[in-house]
């Protein structure tokens, strides 16, 4: 929609009307006497004083395209009545009895018609989509208003009092046109409830001082006290002069009024009502046969709609209500939402005192994805159906139990110390602790629970959520079960938040480096990679290793950016070593980079940016990454092969996934994950899976890495069961760059037993 600026003509078109109505309006008292002066004003000033009106509405309609059809037919309307009022004059003037033609009272009549579609089309643009209650609305609007025209309006003349001489029903054209423009008025104020635009707040009394003016001529004409040119002309001049100030200031129609517009509030009932009361009042008075029978309908009618709007407001509100429900509770457990809990949460903490705390216990399943990659999501979904019902009970009344998304619960605990929170959470953990039947199977989930306080430490909602998260983690991250959120004062590593934030900072800087773990033959020794292990140089807190930094990374969304500077550093080291020694360094991807579209694009430019070969890349994916979505897995993994390098699949043996996933998964090794490796030397059953583990994969082309060697015990038990590569402390621990360069060169490299030695 263009807004247009408004013709420049505009402005004199208005000061021309207004003159016109000043000088028609000196003649209403007395004026020159004569036949001339009364042609001057009645035929002439008067009609003339309509033209500028007609021609503002005419470019009102080429400024504002949406009021288009509504300003064109006032336009039409307006020169219509000029033509009807003209013609009226000079006959009535002309003709000794006053009498005026049939055609006159057509011409009049197709003014009307004009009017009405004027005000159709401005409802019509106004309110886009009505709903049941918008029409009954206006229903009763228009009833109401019309049994009030028929009955006090009309009905007089066509059931007069005693010595009056009935009007014939012909003649009652004019105010039954003019009590259904009221009508469509009242209707038109019922549906947008009093809130007019400026358009309308004009148009709408303009046109009701109209239908007065037309009423008191029709009934002075019935009586005989009609004269031309007095002060009841002026009506329908102030009517004209506000449609033409109207039109004048009309400027694109604002924003339709839509349901989510529309407020409660008594504007919107109050013309619906005063319609129903008006027929209630007419109803009445009608008792004894007073009133015409019209009316009587009419008055009926609007009290049925006002019935019937009863019903539908009723089922609106139920519908409102549910909706208000559904946006409160969570789909599929049935328990409160996260909006729920937020707003719960603010008033308990409102009342919080550090004496007697309120806590919020964040709850967060422990191998859960493992149960939705292992049975399907269907009996994951099932299992989250039955956290509700087993904690519930065991909460007391004014405590919210909600699900914030995904495994994640929350309870909020109000008027509680710490300790009793403390318990709390230790109770309700043993409840999930207990199995749950899902699918004829027993289910044992674990859950790690983060308990946090306010107004200690937490001052805040947000705060409070952030403490319990923090803690939640550290429960995790330490398998403890339970943790309370405790500040740390030095901003040790339980604040992940202020992690994020460093992180990154860190990655713009060069505070992020690799530290590089050999990976050699197990037949001959021969170094034959290198594995890129993310570290992170802190400057307050020291060197960081993943598993504190990696969470940050992944909650702050900065896995993409942290895999490019590894990616980076690692080819930027082997660019150092690859013309001497051609060892292959492999870097880690995160799930973030699976789904990452220009992830091949991204490591063929490092490779090229660093002078490198494919081969001298091996690009590691955790066996769970790949199996979460296992049609996207493979198919990054056969991008990279594409490029010419190594993909291998990490942390093999700590999921759930199969080997028979091997089969379609276009990997070239397979990492045996230390949780298999490290009990081979003395355990039958975990040397047989690694045996046959490294069988199968040997079958299917892929060569085995066995991760985690601690010892030269396991290394030779690895040896025997078929593993290819070996790596682990005995080996060698990861190192920084420059210290695995010297490794490198050492023309001997005896296992030493990291199992017996501390850790370096
Ligand atoms: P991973 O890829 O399985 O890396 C091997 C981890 O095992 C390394 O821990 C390494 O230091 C450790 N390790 C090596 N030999 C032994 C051993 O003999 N005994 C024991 N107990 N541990 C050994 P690190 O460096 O802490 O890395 C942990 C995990 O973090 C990695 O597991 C990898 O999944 C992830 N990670 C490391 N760097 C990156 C990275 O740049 N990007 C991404 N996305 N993940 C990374
Ligand atoms: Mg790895
Ligand atoms: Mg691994």
């Amino acid at each position: 929609m263009t807004e247009q600026r408004r013709h420049p003509r505009s402005r004199g078109l208005l000061v021309l009307m207004l003159g016109c109505v000043a000088a028609f309006a000196t003649g209403i008292g007395p004026r020159p006497a004569g036949a001339v002066w009364d042609g001057v004003y009645d035929l002439v000033l008067y009609n003339v004083a309509y033209l500028p009106a007609v021609a503002l509405c005419w470019l009102a309609a080429d400024r504002v395209p949406r009021d288009r059809l509504a300003w064109r037919s006032l336009s039409a309307a307006l020169l219509v009545s000029t033509v009807g009022n003209a013609l009226r004059t000079y006959q009535a003037g002309s003709d000794a009895t006053g009498t005026v033609s049939p055609v006159v009272d057509a011409i009049a009549l197709v003014g009307y018609l004009l009017l009405y579609v004027t005000v159709v089309s401005m409802i019509r643009v106004r309110v886009p989509r009505f709903h049941p209650s918008m029409w009954l609305d206006g229903v009763i609007g228009a009833l109401g208003a019309g049994a009030v025209g028929v009955a006090f309006l009309i009905g007089p003349y066509l059931d007069p009092a005693p010595g009056r001489q009935a009007v014939p029903l012909m003649q009652l054209g004019m105010p039954a046109t003019d009590v259904l423009l009221i009508a469509m008025l009242f209707a038109v104020g019922s549906i947008l409830g009093l809130r007019l635009d400026r358009t309308m707040g004009l148009l709408v009394p303009a046109l009701a001082l109209m239908t007065v003016g037309d009423l008191l001529l029709f009934s002075r004409t019935v009586r005989g006290t009609y004269v031309d040119g007095g002060p009841l002309e002026l009506t329908w001049l102030a009517s004209v002069a506000l449609v033409a100030v109207a039109a004048y200031l009309a400027r694109p129609a604002p924003p339709p009024v839509t349901e989510a517009g529309i407020r409660l509030s008594w504007r919107l009932i109050a013309v619906p009502l005063v319609c129903q009361l008006a027929s209630l009042v007419v109803l009445m008075v009608g008792w004894g046969d007073q009133l015409p029978i019209g009316a009587a309908w009419l008055a009926t009618g609007c009290t049925l709609a006002a019935i019937v709007r009863t019903f539908t407001t009723f089922g609106e509100l139920r519908a409102f209500n549910e909706v208000r429900e559904q946006a409160r509770t969570d789909e599929l457990t049935g328990l409160p939402n996260r909006r729920v809990l937020l707003e719960k949460a603010d008033q308990v903490l409102a009342e919080a005192t550090a004496a007697r705390p309120a806590a919020l216990l964040l709850l967060d399943l422990d191998g859960f994805k493992e149960v939705n990659d292992s049975l399907g999501h269907t009996a994951g979904d099932e299992l989250l159906r039955q956290i509700g019902p087993r904690l519930q009970p065991a909460l007391r009344p004014g405590e919210v139990l909600a699900r914030l998304g995904g495994d994640e619960f929350a309870v909020l605990l109000p008027d509680i110390s710490l300790d009793q929170a403390h318990d709390r959470a230790e109770r309700l953990r043993a409840l999930v602790l207990r199995p749950f039947p899902v699918e004829d199977i027993r289910l044992h989930v674990g859950v790690s629970i983060g308990v946090a306080t306010a107004p200690v430490p937490a001052t805040t909602v947000q705060e409070l959520l952030r403490c319990a998260d923090i803690a939640m983690y550290a429960a995790k991250g330490a398998g403890e079960g339970v943790h309370v959120y405790a500040p740390d004062p030095h901003g040790g590593s339980g604040d992940r938040l202020r992690t994020m934030e460093d992180l990154r900072t860190a990655l713009d800087g060069d505070e992020l480096l690799v530290h590089l773990q050999p990976q050699v033959s197990f037949t001959d020794g021969d170094v034959v990679g290198v594995e890129a292990l993310v570290r992170w140089q802190h400057p307050v807190r020291g060197l960081l290793s993943p598993a504190e930094l990696l969470p940050a990374a992944e909650q702050a969304g900065l896995l993409r950016p942290l895999t490019d500077k590894v990616l980076d550093l690692a080819l930027t080291a082997a660019a150092g070593w690859w013309l001497q020694h051609p060892v292959p360094v492999s870097v880690n991807l995160s799930a973030a980079n699976v789904n990452d579209v220009d992830l091949p694009a991204k490591v063929r430019t490092a490779l090229e940016r660093h002078g490198l070969p494919a081969e001298a890349l091996t690009l590691e994916l955790v066996e769970d990454t790949l199996m979460a979505d296992p049609e996207r897995g493979r198919q990054v993994l056969g991008e990279l092969r594409r490029l010419g390098v190594r993909t291998s699949i990490d942390d093999y043996g700590t999921g759930y996934s199969s080997l028979a996933y091997l089969r379609h998964l276009p990997a070239d090794e397979l990492k045996l994950d230390r949780t298999l490796t490290r009990d081979v030397a003395g355990d039958d059953k975990a040397a047989a899976i690694v045996e046959y583990t490294a069988l199968l994969a040997h079958r299917l082309g892929v060569r085995v890495v066995a991760e985690g060697i601690e010892d030269a015990e396991t290394h030779t038990a690895l040896a025997r069961l078929g593993c290819d590569i070996a790596q682990g402390y005995a080996i060698a621990r990861p190192m920084p760059v420059a210290d695995f360069r010297a490794w490198l060169g050492r023309p001997s490299r005896p296992l030493a037993d990291a199992s017996r030695s501390t850790p370096g």
